[in-house]
């Protein structure tokens, strides 16, 4: 069905940008977790041909995301435009300065400034937000007036349209997303789509495994039709996902809180950012923490201490983390800590409950998942920007 013109150019101003919405059907897919290697593999095998055909007519490469590499960071970075100082999400899981305690930030409340969703929305845009987790729905819709659901809480409405919402730990949750945003571009209900996907299966299984190529073969399908319709499609990922195991498949991880407590004492506190409410992909282990001091003066003595760690690859202080990687100064901790590509930084073991993974652990949140893959189904620049070609 031809996607209707609209006439009048719009151009809204974000956070100090400006977009123009100049496209009739505009598609953003964030492929939560996906790094190239999946991508890739699935090319490999014949089973992504949309994706192989955006990149040849439109564009393929990499993007840096925001660090630490977590899904809250990177979700609220895209829909604003902004880094991490801008957005205040800088996690999960944080210390909040104003109570001192520790808090899940799933909520709208945490996030900073504006969406460009929402300013989209107020320029006259059909706006559909459409997540897989229902934690990142309501963050995402801050002030947004349109449509905003989830699969893993689908309401009535689209279930009626697209079918039973699908378990929130399947590959399923992410096409429903998919499935759902195609339908409100097809029926009108939307022109202006962000859709989010979840990263299960790529925490769960090997780019090359049959699990994961069926995955991306899926998306890639639901691409397909979004590109059909007409849409300006921009698909990217939040992070990227490696396997965080030492030779005999054991998660390679150094329980940060522990080791720093026996050598420095009491009053330490490690926080992992990518603690969340679903904890079976990954057991709450990712390869960034923030650590938290009882006295500023043990600043420089733990650094240099966590230097010496076999997969600890960088120890970022609150200055360095503000201006390498563009973290808000009120919330990075005392020290910001990245491990490497095999390795994961937990807090004590009581705190991750390694019993609930599925199979070897693959996460994220270090350095070596800052980079995802960047598709766009037209040339060039990028999607709310994009020239008329
Ligand atoms: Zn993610």
């Amino acid at each position: 069905m031809a996607v209707p013109r609209i006439e009048t150019e719009m151009k809204i101003d974000v956070n100090g940008r400006e977009y123009w919405l100049d496209h009739p059907l505009l598609v953003v897919v964030c492929m939560d977790g996906c790094a190239d290697e999946y991508i890739d593999a699935a090319m490999s095998a014949g089973r992504a041909p949309n994706l192989t055909r955006f990149g040849a007519e439109g564009w393929r490469s990499m993007a840096r995301a925001c660090l630490p590499s977590f899904t809250n960071v990177n979700n609220c970075a895209i829909v604003t435009g902004t880094p991490p100082a801008q957005t205040g999400m800088v996690g999960n899981y944080i210390l909040d300065p104003k109570t001192g305690n520790e808090v899940m930030t799933n909520s709208s409340q945490w996030l900073r400034n504006g969406t460009i969703l929402a300013a989209a929305a107020k320029a006259g845009r059909k706006v559909a937000m459409v997540t897989a987790k229902d934690k990142l729905r309501e963050m995402l819709s801050k002030d947004c007036d349109g449509i905003a659901l989830s699969s893993e809480k689908a309401p009535e409405w689209i279930e009626k349209r697209v079918g039973a919402k699908p378990e929130i730990y399947s590959g399923d949750a992410s096409l429903y997303v998919l499935e759902a945003g195609t339908e409100l571009a097809r029926s009108g209900d939307a022109d202006f789509l962000y859709l989010s996907l979840t990263d299960y299966i790529q925490h769960s299984y090997a780019p090359d495994e049959p699990e994961a190529i069926d995955f991306v073969a899926g998306i890639d399908t639901w691409l397909g039709e979004l590109d059909r319709l007409g849409a300006r499609i921009v698909a990217t990922a939040d992070h990227g996902m490696n396997h965080k195991c030492d030779p005999s498949g054991g998660p390679q991880v150094r329980f940060l809180e522990s080791e720093l407590v026996a050598k420095f004492g009491d009053g330490i506190r490690v926080l992992c950012p990518i603690t969340d409410p679903y904890v079976v992909h990954h057991g709450a282990l990712g390869s960034a923490v923030v650590v938290h001091l009882p006295d500023p003066g043990l600043t420089e003595p733990i650094a240099q201490f966590l230097r010496t760690l076999p997969g600890i690859t960088e120890v970022h202080d609150r200055d360095s983390a503000v201006r390498q990687l563009e973290l808000p100064n009120d919330l990075c901790g005392d020290l910001t800590v990245l491990s490497g590509r095999d390795w994961v930084i937990g807090r004590r073991p009581e705190y991750h409950d390694l019993a609930q993974l599925h199979g070897e652990l693959r996460s994220h949140g270090g350095r070596y998942e800052e980079m995802v893959p960047f598709f766009c189904n037209f040339r060039f620049e990028f999607v709310c920007n994009g020239a008329s070609a």
